[in-house]
């Protein structure tokens, strides 16, 4: 612990000064953004680690007395949207965001205090590429507007690239007057692309990094607390962020938390690879609380490796802090709270935290252990609620549809247990326990 940390101050990891900073005194208030999915398919397990850090974050600077807020977009106009339903992209925009609302409240941590889709935030996002053209930091050309690289002086800080080496991914474009400007905005192309908005530079639609930009200031205004994502994210999406509001003088994020990255036997998850294991089959295969389990065992911005290894790894750990509460509870002992509260302050070592609740687990502490999962939306491994009998017949329904190989019914009636606060894990033999939700 360093001179600067003192007990009850927290700090994370930022990327933009590459050191751990310090928040802001209590009460705060600390508003954090999440970048959220592009949907177009049901998310893989690896979207879910930027929503439950968000979600801990929020969970955790609340327990510490800090106005938290956490606002998580939803990016629903994207080239992959139209790549992945041609002619209905909207349709499918719209679905795939129902999935991962579903995907992700089926974690058990609540929701973020605003879920903002991009398509419903095109005025603001127009408005703001006026002001960026009206400054000179972009140009229109031929029906799109490209930011324009050279005329912001810290462009690279954040992702510690020299600006004179940059090189943007998307496809070079003709109508660009430098090969590492941007796009804000894009003309429609009728053939491929389906949606479009109308602008003052012809039909089109916004470029992705223009959307998050505008989305955080249209909630937060014009500077807020926290930016989070992934670390794949850093360049160029961040790095673009940074660049279109700062540009326009607004100070934008003061602290960069970038999350590690969710590898599949060793290898970036990616569908490209075609390593993909769902939020939804990871929840049904393994139950809340084992992921939840699992997202603990790293530090939020390493690498972390999901297999059937070591989510069976997760689910012990899992069983083990369940059944400390069978077991008969020690004399309640207040002082080894201070501890744990340190190593989430310092950085979210949640590792270091996950070690202590084990401790917790094997001397009977369960008064700390129980508020301990707390934190992490883990209270349900305390309870040992009887189920009442409407869930048990829903569960008994959901088995027999189950055996029969009626997923669609087996699914609704999961959705049904979960709306009245239970959930259904699978046990060996065919049978099932029933969980209330934390
Ligand atoms: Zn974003």
């Amino acid at each position: 612990m360093s001179p600067a940390h003192y007990p009850g101050s927290v700090r994370l990891y930022d990327t933009y000064s590459r050191s751990l900073v310090e928040l802001p005194a209590v009460p705060g208030p600390i508003r954090m953004y999440v970048c959220g999915p592009t949907v177009y398919a049901r998310a893989h397990i690896g979207n879910a680690r930027p929503f439950v850090v968000g979600m801990w974050l929020r969970s955790w600077l609340r327990a510490t007395g800090y106005e938290a807020q956490l606002v998580h977009n939803i990016t629903d106009i994207n080239d992959k949207i139209y790549d992945a339903a041609p002619g209905a992209s909207a349709e499918l925009a719209a679905l795939a965001t129902e999935w991962y609302l579903e995907d992700t409240s089926g974690l058990g941590l609540g929701m973020p205090d605003r879920l903002p889709k991009a398509t419903e935030c095109v005025p603001q996002i127009v408005h703001f590429i006026e002001e960026l053209i009206e400054t000179g930091h972009a140009y229109a050309s031929g029906g799109d507007v490209y930011f324009r690289v050279a005329s912001f002086a810290d462009y690279g800080r954040l992702s510690g690239q020299k600006p004179d080496q940059v090189e943007q991914g998307e496809e070079p474009s003709t109508l660009k007057d430098d090969p590492r400007d941007f796009a804000l905005w894009k003309a429609n192309k009728p053939a491929t692309e389906d949606t479009w908005w109308d602008s003052p530079w012809g039909r089109g639609r916004p470029g992705w990094h223009i959307e998050c930009s505008a989305m955080a200031e249209d909630i937060f205004g014009p500077a807020f607390e926290m930016h989070v994502g992934g670390l794949d994210l850093v360049f160029p999406h961040h790095e673009n962020e940074v660049a279109q509001s700062r540009a326009l003088g607004h100070p934008f994020a003061q602290i960069w938390a970038h999350n590690g990255m969710l590898r599949f036997t060793g290898e970036k998850m990616s569908k490209s690879v075609g390593n993909v294991a769902t939020i939804r089959e990871t929840l049904d295969e393994w139950g809340r609380e084992a992921v939840l389990v699992f997202f603990l065992t790293a530090s939020w911005r390493k690498p972390i490796d999901f297999s059937p290894e070591t989510m069976a790894q997760a689910a012990a750990r899992r069983d083990t802090l369940r059944n400390a509460f069978t077991l008969a509870a020690a004399d309640h002992d207040e002082s080894g709270w201070p501890a744990f509260a340190a190593l989430l302050d310092d950085d979210f070592d949640t590792p270091a935290a996950l070690a202590v609740l084990h401790e917790w687990a094997s001397a009977g502490q369960l008064e700390l252990l129980r508020r301990g999962l707390r934190v992490f939306g883990l209270e349900s491994l305390s309870e040992r609620d009887e189920a009442p009998a409407e869930v048990v017949e829903l569960a008994e329904r959901r088995l027999a549809a189950r055996a029969e190989r009626d997923f669609e019914t087996a699914d609704r009636l999961r959705d049904e247990l979960a709306a009245l606060g239970w959930q259904m894990r699978d046990e060996p033999g065919g049978s099932y326990s029933l969980i209330r939700d934390s």
